[in-house]
């Protein structure tokens, strides 16, 4: 007798931690079936999941990436991180078309904390999507090593296109009011210094952004270009106008 196996994808899900994790755990106490294909990963808003994040699923041969988030405008930041994750899976979903794989094996979703059937729902639909496209690479004609040849190409684009904020050191006033909302410590700061973004660190939340007053609009969004090296340290002490004077 031919045994024949179906194929069953392996789906990493990226949940955030609010809504579409709490969805999940209703499916489960309320005993809702769905396939247990994915293997769920919390974070704390679905703003939070990075490109890179899904290019290295896909890279270590994950067949679907999922993200499931709060409904858009019920994000539980005032940052609204859903609409962040929006931007970030529209380009994630071009890139893997510009490499060729399938953009229907990422997938976003909105599932509230009251909607455990949905999560069911759109897991199986997901799973079921999946197990028709075949396995990463198979419809696509590559093999995992080409994938990942290739996904390395994307995350050099990716590191290119991330969005990055900058501080211009001309507008900078060392209000200091970045510095104390930041919540990842990214932002140098001191009295009288111009405030400076550290890259390595800064998760490009928005906060800062927001937070710079209108007056001062001293933080850039940089969306495509390289962020300008940082001043040095000896030019960074604010140079105020005196009041008297011209
Ligand atoms: S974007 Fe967010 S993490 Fe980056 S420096 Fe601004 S507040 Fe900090
Ligand atoms: S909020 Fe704006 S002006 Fe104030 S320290 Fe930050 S970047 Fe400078």
């Amino acid at each position: 007798m031919v045994m024949t196996h179906e194929f069953e994808p392996k789906i990493l899900g990226f949940l955030c931690n609010w809504c579409c994790y709490a969805g999940a755990d209703l499916a489960g106490v309320s005993r809702y079936q769905y396939p247990p294909n994915i293997r769920i990963i919390r974070v704390m808003c679905s703003g939070r999941v990075d490109p890179k994040f899904i290019f290295r699923a896909f890279s270590n041969g994950a067949d679907g990436v999922f993200i499931g988030g709060c409904w858009l405008d019920e994000c539980h930041y005032v940052t609204n991180g859903n609409y962040h994750a929006v931007e970030v899976i529209k380009r994630s979903k071009k890139l893997l078309e510009q490499i060729g794989l399938n953009s229907e094996r990422l997938r976003l979703e909105w599932v509230s904390a009251s909607e455990g059937i949905r999560f069911a729902e759109v897991i199986t639909n997901f799973t079921k999507q999946l197990k028709e496209l075949g396995p990463l690479g198979v419809p696509e004609g590559k093999g995992l090593d080409q994938i990942q040849v290739d996904i390395a190409a994307a995350e050099r684009a990716i590191n290119n296109k991330l969005i990055s904020y900058y501080i211009d050191p001309e507008k900078c006033t060392a209000c200091g009011i970045c510095a104390r909302r930041c919540p990842e410590g990214a932002i140098i700061g001191g009295k009288d210094k111009v405030h400076i973004i550290v890259q390595e660190k800064c998760i490009a939340c928005n906060i800062c952004f927001q937070s710079c007053p209108a007056r001062f609009a001293a933080i850039e969004r940089i969306e495509a270009d390289p962020v300008p090296a940082p001043i040095p340290e000896e030019a960074r002490t604010v140079v105020r106008a005196s009041k008297g004077k011209a």
